[in-house]
């Protein structure tokens, strides 16, 4: 085999059938790492054949069996951790220790998704009459279509493996052809720990093909996307028309409320920190900082110092803080969002440009004095860039951080109990953190409100959008 990324289709791994595939880049440097196998639809009709039989097979198979699996593909995970962080850091960028804690994280949510499905259960009830019962019954809704991320390559795949294989489906998961390597990893676990090889498809290609070609087949009852709103909105639809139910985790720009009564330096020191993680490109990074006007300046002050000395560089050097940005696209972005903000006449106190040399580099920045016309306070960054917006009034700034069309995350810093109460009250947001940026532990249902998405992931309800329910009146 002459590609390095291949298909998984009914247990072979093996490239696409007319030979296409794309150079997979290591953002650190700009080189190739290898090559991504496409898919022809062929292909994709051999991985649709083979998951309606997998389905099947792993549905025979008894839900607290399936649990021991996806504990057993969480084991191996764990103890192959060290070698698939560096697989993450070299097609992503992110550190060494990140990609390792990501590692961890997917381990996690197999294992959650194998005890939830220990304890799949219908109910029975008395009927409206003497001789009559109620049964409902717990199905799986059958082979499921997911499209993964390049941020967090394994785990917000390992989250939709888990919920889809712990209700007992089959599933096909198109992962972002720049990050092929850790769903590769994750596939070749479950296999290892038992998933019928016919259960799980990994495949590749061009992701506008390859979704209208699945979501629309027969044999695929369930979409599960996470990704950008625009291309959230596109597959919904394409899955509305057909009738199938979507679970959408798309973007996020979080309001970070920064109130007058917090040490100033203490919260840019956590803040920073959270912030720079993956290098921004976080659905629930901090990205637009409310600070109160009577600690604005120490806040600003502390939070560009710690930008500047902030050591980026390749995810491999342990000494790296912070790594390149995955992709291109990304870098263009962020520029093109800093120059429209300079532009019209913010400041930039940190950062502000590509670094020379190679790589998909951006250094840490800080926008202060950002008109209200900006496009940064609208468009989610996605990158390690922070307007700062001072406030006086809360009710304006409330107003302010509602106003836009995500509702994914906000972050509220104060020891007031009555403004915590209040402020995490009123923002409509899905997730809140009190004097907290939050992560996805599995133990937590996540899902965003208004256009970040539909339906949750984790939780104790971790498999319930991977499931069906069947009444059955028996007499
Ligand atoms: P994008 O929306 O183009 O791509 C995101 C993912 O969707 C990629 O894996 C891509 O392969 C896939 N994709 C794109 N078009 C598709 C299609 N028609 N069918 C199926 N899959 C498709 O965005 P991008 O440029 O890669 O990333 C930038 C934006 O994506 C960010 O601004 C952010 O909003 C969003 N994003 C969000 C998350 C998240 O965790 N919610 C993760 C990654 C990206």
């Amino acid at each position: 085999m002459t590609i390095e990324f291949p298909l998984v289709i009914d247990g072979v791994w093996r490239e696409g059938s007319k030979g296409a595939g794309e150079d997979v880049l290591n953002p650190a440097t700009g080189d190739s790492i290898g090559r991504v196998a496409h898919a022809s639809t062929a292909d994709l009709d051999e991985a649709l054949e083979a998951a309606s039989r997998g389905l099947r097979e792993w549905q025979a198979v008894s839900p607290w069996q399936r649990g021991a699996v996806l504990k057993d593909a969480a084991d191996r995970l764990r103890a192959d951790a060290d070698r698939i962080a560096r697989s993450i850091t070299l097609e992503q960028g992110k550190p060494l220790a990140e990609a390792r804690v990501e590692v961890i994280r997917s381990a996690e949510f197999l294992e959650w998704g194998g005890e939830q499905a220990r304890r799949v259960a219908g109910r029975t009830m008395r009927g409206r009459d003497a001789g009559h019962r109620i049964e409902v019954e717990t199905h799986p809704v059958g082979v499921v279509a997911a499209f993964t991320p390049w941020n967090f390559p394994m785990a917000l795949a390992a989250k939709k493996f888990a919920g889809a294989l712990g209700a007992g489906c089959s599933i096909i998961c198109k992962p972002s052809e720049e990050t092929p390597a850790s769903v590769l990893a994750l596939a070749k676990a479950l296999l290892e720990a038992g998933v019928p090889p016919a259960a799980i498809a990994v495949v590749f290609g061009r992701p506008e093909e390859v979704s209208s070609y699945l979501i629309p087949a027969s044999a695929v009852a369930k979409i599960t996307f996470t990704g950008s709103i625009p291309v959230g909105k596109l597959l919904a639809a394409a899955a509305g028309r057909v009738m199938k139910p979507v679970t959408m985790e798309l973007g996020g720009h979080a309001p970070t409320i920064v109130c007058g009564d917090v040490d100033p330096e203490k919260a840019a020191d956590f803040l920073v920190k959270a912030k720079l993680t993956n290098s921004g490109q976080i659905c629930l990074s901090p990205t637009r900082f409310f600070v109160e006007e009577s600690i604005r300046e120490r806040f600003t002050a502390r939070f560009v110092e710690h930008a500047k000395a902030w050591r980026v560089g390749d995810g491999l050097d342990p000494r790296t803080q912070m790594g390149p940005l995955a992709n291109e696209r990304r870098v263009q972005a962020i520029s093109h969002l800093v120059e429209d903000a300079r532009g019209r006449g913010a400041t930039v106190a940190a950062g502000g440009e590509r670094p020379g040399g190679r790589g998909f580099f951006y250094a840490p920045t800080v926008l202060t004095e950002v008109p209200d016309g900006a496009e940064i306070l609208r468009t989610e960054p996605f990158g390690p860039v922070v307007p700062i917006l001072p406030f006086t009034d809360e009710e304006a700034m409330l107003e302010q951080a509602n106003g836009l069309e995500f509702g994914l995350s906000a972050y509220v810093f104060t020891n007031d109990a009555a403004r915590q109460q209040r402020l995490k009250d009123r923002l409509q947001f899905g997730t809140i953190g009190i004097n907290d940026v939050v992560t996805h532990p599995p133990e937590v249902p996540l899902g965003g409100w208004k256009e970040s998405g539909y339906g949750t992931e984790g939780g104790i309800e971790i498999l319930a959008p991977y499931q069906k329910t069947k009444f059955v009146s028996v007499r």
